[in-house]
């Protein structure tokens, strides 16, 4: 074998993945299509570190973003990249939405997330004073993080332990060896190949394509794949709040939300924009100015002082989601050996947000799943 372990894919995931193995002593190369770190949803989203409260109790979303969460704030402690416990406050503007927010507390009591708080408006409000609320939870676990800073960390780490991310390298076949183990063939300028006995599809839009080019793998394993574009909008001037406000969550999404970088610069968004396409390469990350309007009306519904004018387009990521509109939110997969039969093969299918505070525990889980 050339290697032990090929990660397809170096976003968070697949760079967390790798880092972990790496660091057990195994021989791993990282395969990414694009020429950098952290080309896909990885660098388009909101870089929020979640807590772990809105996830149905003991599915994976809610398994690997409180264990995940946990580890990656020691592991950004240890490694020294940049990040702040920020909290956040999750608003309820109408009675409808104070019943959301009381069962998104009882959920995060129930995934043991630490230091939740159900407060009144008057009390939200004090904290905040641009802020109109008639409820909030209190969420002092969720931070922020320098996504790239992350993400270099953990290549640092594949390298510092002898392994490597090989750029501008596709991967177009995955083909069984006699005997067990893979030739994992890729494509671009210079094609080639590399044995091993591990593989991890960890290529997040293009991991259902991949898992279609897996020799012998089951189509009927392959869930279906359901774009949802995430809108973001820029806002000028002085932050307007110092921690992250959120409204009610919606269907396909957390809300249209107020998070600040590291800089202190306000954003809003993702909204959700269901696509007509399942076809990654055919997704339009432009941000249409025309969608303002709604991203006024919304954030006014609890920042009523928000200024005309102020909100500019800024970025957009896309969601590979396993299930569509009026369907119930789809968990990730992480799927094994113990699924498709196949010893040294794991898939990740809807890797989709808390994707980036998960990607730790994550990569903890597939390990086991490969540990043969
Ligand atoms: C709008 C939005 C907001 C979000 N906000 C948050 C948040 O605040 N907090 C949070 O925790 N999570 C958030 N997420 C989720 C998080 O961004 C993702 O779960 C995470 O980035 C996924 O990482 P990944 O490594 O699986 O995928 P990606 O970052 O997409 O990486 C996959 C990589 O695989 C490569 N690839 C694809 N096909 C091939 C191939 N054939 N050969 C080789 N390489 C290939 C791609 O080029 C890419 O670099 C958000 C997601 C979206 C869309």
């Amino acid at each position: 074998m050339d290697v032990d372990v090929v990660v397809i894919g170096a976003g968070a995931v697949g760079l967390a993945v790798a880092a972990a193995f790496a660091r057990s002593g195994r021989e791993t190369i990282v395969v990414e299509a694009a020429q950098g770190i952290g080309e896909g949803t990885s660098s388009r989203n909101s870089e929020v570190i979640h807590a772990g409260m809105y996830y149905p109790t003991g599915s994976l979303r809610h398994r690997m973003c409180v264990e995940g969460r946990r580890n990656l704030y020691r592991y950004l402690e240890e490694r020294g990249v940049p990040h702040l416990k920020r909290g956040k406050l999750i608003v309820a503007t109408s009675e409808s939405e104070t019943k959301k927010i009381e069962s998104i507390h009882a959920t995060g009591l129930k995934n043991d997330v630490e230091g939740l708080e159900l407060i009144s408006g008057s009390q939200a409000m004090t904290w905040e004073p641009n802020l109109r609320c008639t409820a909030a939870l209190w969420s002092p676990e969720t931070g922020i993080i320098d996504s790239h800073a992350y993400m270099l960390a953990l290549q640092g780490e594949i390298e510092d332990n002898g392994g490597f991310v090989a750029f501008k390298t596709p991967v177009t076949r995955i083909e069984h060896l006699a005997g067990g183990g893979f030739r994992v063939v890729t494509g671009g300028a210079e094609p080639g190949a590399v044995t091993c006995r591990r593989v991890v599809n960890s290529a997040g839009l293009g991991a259902h394509a991949v898992a279609r080019t897996i020799e012998g793998y089951d189509a009927a394993l392959i869930p279906k794949l359901v774009l949802a574009k995430g809108n973001y909008f820029g806002c000028a001037g002085r932050p307007a709040f110092t921690r992250l406000i959120y409204p009610a969550p919606v269907e396909g999404g957390l809300g249209v939300h107020v998070t600040l970088d590291l800089a202190g610069r306000m954003r809003f968004g993702p909204d959700v924009e269901w696509l007509s396409t399942n076809d990654p390469a055919k997704v339009d990350y432009t941000v249409d100015p025309r969608r303002s309007d709604s991203f006024y009306d919304a954030i006014r519904r609890y920042w009523p002082g928000l200024p005309d004018g102020v909100i500019t387009p800024d970025y957009s990521g896309c969601r590979p989601k396993l299930s569509g509109p009026g369907e119930p939110a789809a968990d990730f997969r992480i799927d094994g050996p113990e699924l498709h039969g196949i010893e040294g093969l794991v898939n990740l299918f809807g890797i989709e947000s808390p994707g980036l505070t998960s990607s730790p525990a994550i990569a903890d889980e597939v390990k086991r799943r490969l540990a043969n």
